[in-house]
C-alpha cells in the first residue's frame, strides 16, 4: 500500500462529524431522479406525467448519447416533471406504489455471473450498464464528463470516500459488501489495466477485509481523497489525463446489478450540522430531502458539500451522486467589531483569529463577512490548492479570454474543489471562474 503525499488542502477540525451507528428510515412516499448533479447532460425524457413505472424503467436519456439511460429508482407513478429556467429538467418525481407486494417491480436484465465475467465482452458489459442506469457511475477526466465508452482509460481510480468531509463512512457504506466490491474490481479489470483504490488514512481501521483491495493511502484533510487530487499526484503523462474515476459506492451498485440484473437502489446518506452528531441513515436513491433534514430554523442552508456543493430547496430529492446534506448556519448579520473579535470558534485560513492556536472543532457558517473586492495577491488561493495551481493566475487569463495561457497555468489539473473560493479574502468565486472556464473549453473541443 502505498502513501500519496499531499501537502496543501483544509486542515482545520470541523464540528458537525456524523455518528457511525445507523439507522434505516421509513420508506419515502415519493422520490426523483434529479438531472442537477448530472455534468454536461442534455436530457431527452422517455416518460410522461401519470405514466406508470417499474424499478429500473428509463425515464430520461443522454441526448449525446441516447444509449446512456438514467431509471426509476422505485416502482409507482410520475407525478410531476419539474423544468427550470430554460426548460432546463431538474427532476422527475415518482409516487411510490402503496401495495406491499408491488414494492419494488423491477425491469429484469439477464445477470452475469463472477466467474464469467472475465470472459464477457468489454461492450457487452458497458451496453448493460448503458441500459441499466448506471454507466455514468464511470467519469473521465479532466472535466468528470460520463465516461467515453470508447476510450480505453489508463487507469481508474476508486475512492472509497465521497465529496464531503463527513460523507457517508467507507466503513459503513462498504459493510458486508465485500464480494460484490471484488467482482466491482474484475469489472473495472476489463476496462482497464491500471486500477487505483483510495482511502482516507484514518478511515483504514473501520474498512475489515475491504483494507485488502486499497492500493493508496490519502492523508485525512480535506480534499486528498478526491480522485482529482490522486490523479494529478499520481499521473507521469499526459495520456493519464483522461483516466476514469468512480466512488466506491457506485462500484458496489456497478456489481449488484451486473449480478443480479436488477437495479440496487438502496444508498447510505449522512446528514450533518455543526452543533449535531447524528447517525448515517439508510435510504432510498432520490429520497425527498425534507426526510432526511427534519427540521431547521429559517437560518439555515442546505447544501451537498461543504465547500463545493449544491445549494438544495428542502423540497426536492437526493440526486444520482449526492450522499450528504449539510445543513449551515446562513446567519449574514454583521458583527460588530467583528475583525477585533478572538472569534475561538471560527475557521481562519489567514490566521486572523485566535482559533487557530487552539486545537478544538471549529464551526463554519455562510457569512462572507463582507462583499467582492479586486485580487490583491495575498496568494492564500495558491496556498490552499491541493493541485498546486495558481487560482489568482488562472482566473486572471481566463478574465482576458486567454484559455491557453489558462490552460498553461494547469486549469484542467483543478478537481473543483471549493477551497481557493473559501480562502480568499476578496471574496472572489474563484472556482466558478475556474469550473465555467474548463467547461467552455470542454465544449468547444466536443
Ligand atoms: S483551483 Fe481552487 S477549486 Fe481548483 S483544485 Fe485548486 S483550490 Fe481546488
Ligand atoms: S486569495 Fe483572492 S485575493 Fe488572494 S491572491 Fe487569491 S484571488 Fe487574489
Amino acid at each position: 500500500m502505498e502513501n500519496i503525499k499531499v501537502l496543501k488542502g483544509f486542515k482545520t477540525i470541523l464540528a458537525g462529524m456524523p455518528d457511525m451507528s445507523v439507522i434505516q428510515i421509513p420508506e419515502p412516499e415519493t422520490i426523483a431522479v434529479s438531472a442537477l448533479d448530472i455534468p454536461y447532460i442534455r436530457p431527452k425524457l422517455l416518460v410522461k406525467q401519470k405514466d406508470p413505472v417499474k424499478t429500473g424503467t428509463p425515464l430520461f436519456s443522454d441526448k449525446r448519447n441516447k444509449n446512456i439511460r438514467y431509471v426509476s429508482p422505485g416502482t409507482g407513478i410520475v407525478q410531476q416533471i419539474i423544468f427550470g429556467e430554460r426548460r432546463r429538467l431538474k427532476e422527475i418525481v415518482i409516487v411510490l406504489s402503496k401495495n406491499r407486494d408491488k414494492k419494488d417491480d423491477f425491469i429484469q436484465f439477464e445477470p452475469i455471473s463472477s466467474d464469467s465475467i472475465d470472459t464477457i465482452p468489454r461492450l457487452k458489459i458497458i451496453k448493460q450498464l448503458q441500459e441499466g442506469g448506471l454507466w455514468q457511475s464511470f467519469r473521465q477526466f479532466p472535466s468528470k464528463d460520463t465516461a467515453d465508452e470508447n476510450h480505453e482509460p489508463p487507469m481508474i481510480i476508486v475512492s472509497l470516500n465521497s465529496n464531503d468531509p463527513f460523507s457517508p463512512h467507507p466503513g459503513v457504506v462498504l459493510e458486508n459488501e465485500t464480494e460484490f466490491f471484488e467482482f466491482g474490481i474484475k469489472v473495472l479489470k476489463q476496462f482497464s489495466k491500471r486500477i487505483i483504490v483510495t482511502s482516507r488514512q484514518g478511515n483504514l481501521k473501520k474498512l475489515n477485509k475491504i483494507k485488502n483491495f486499497v492500493t493508496h493511502t490519502v492523508p485525512d484533510f480535506y480534499p486528498a481523497w478526491d480522485p482529482g487530487v490522486v490523479l494529478y499526484h499520481l499521473k507521469k503523462s499526459r495520456n493519464e489525463n483522461h483516466s476514469w474515476c468512480i466512488s466506491a459506492e457506485h462500484l458496489v451498485l456497478v456489481a449488484k446489478f451486473l449480478l443480479t440484473g436488477r437495479y440496487p437502489v438502496k444508498r447510505v446518506v449522512t446528514v450533518t450540522r455543526s452543533n449535531d452528531k447524528k447517525p448515517h441513515i439508510i435510504t432510498r436513491q432520490g429520497a425527498p430531502v425534507k426526510n432526511l433534514v427534519g427540521s431547521m430554523d429559517n437560518n439555515s442552508l442546505i447544501t451537498t458539500g461543504r465547500f463545493n456543493g449544491r445549494l438544495v430547496d428542502p423540497k426536492s430529492h437526493m440526486g444520482f451522486f449526492e450522499n450528504t446534506l449539510t445543513i449551515i448556519n446562513d446567519n449574514q448579520k454583521e458583527e460588530l467589531f467583528g475583525f477585533i473579535q478572538p472569534g475561538f470558534s471560527k475557521p481562519t485560513v489567514s490566521r486572523t483569529f485566535l482559533s487557530c492556536l487552539t486545537k478544538g472543532p471549529k464551526h463554519l457558517d455562510c457569512n462572507i463577512h463582507g462583499e467582492e473586492r479586486a485580487c490583491i495577491n495575498c496568494g492564500y488561493c495558491t496556498n490552499i490548492c491541493p493541485n498546486d495551481l495558481a487560482p489568482n493566475f488562472v482566473m486572471k487569463a481566463l478574465l482576458s479570454d486567454d484559455i491557453e495561457d489558462a490552460l498553461s497555468y494547469g486549469l484542467l489539473d483543478c478537481c473543483g474543489c471549493g477551497l481557493c473560493s473559501y480562502a480568499c479574502p476578496s471574496k472572489i468565486e474563484l472556482t466558478k471562474l475556474l469550473s465555467h472556464g474548463m467547461d467552455a473549453h470542454y465544449k468547444d473541443k466536443e
